[in-house]
């Protein structure tokens, strides 16, 4: 992959952090996160812990969420660093280019990535 298009998947990726990062602290609002702040309301309004503990395991999904979009990004970051970006994981073959442009951390080709898709949900097919 040239130089040209390794910076230009790093701006992107570099951007996607930003976003990433500024969603996590506008979440969080400073100090408090949302997780923390969904105790609170439990504490105080005791006759409604059903919502609250929605609302925290809700705060709590889309911190993991992000949390682990920025360790994808951070990891695509070090890729393009040590030249391995858009090589893929499992088998070594060069990711199509759409495919990088659409989700710039993928870490495998479409092939690969079906094959564990298949693997963690559906039985493959018979004679597969
Ligand atoms: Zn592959």
């Amino acid at each position: 992959m040239s130089q040209n298009i390794s910076d230009t998947y790093a701006s992107q990726l570099q951007q996607m952090r930003t976003e990433v990062l500024a969603q996590l602290r506008a979440q969080r609002g400073g100090k408090v996160g949302r997780a923390e702040s969904a105790a609170e309301a439990r504490e105080t309004a005791s006759d409604d812990w059903a919502q609250a503990d929605a609302e925290r395991d809700l705060a709590f999904a889309l911190e993991e969420r992000e949390s682990a979009e920025l360790v994808a990004i951070d990891e695509a970051l070090k890729r393009i660093a040590d030249g391995s970006y858009g090589l893929c994981i499992d088998c070594g073959v060069g990711i199509a280019t759409p495919r990088l442009h659409a989700n710039p951390t993928a870490l495998r080709c479409v092939a690969c990535q079906e094959k564990i898709e298949h693997a963690q949900g559906t039985a493959p097919p018979a004679g597969y």
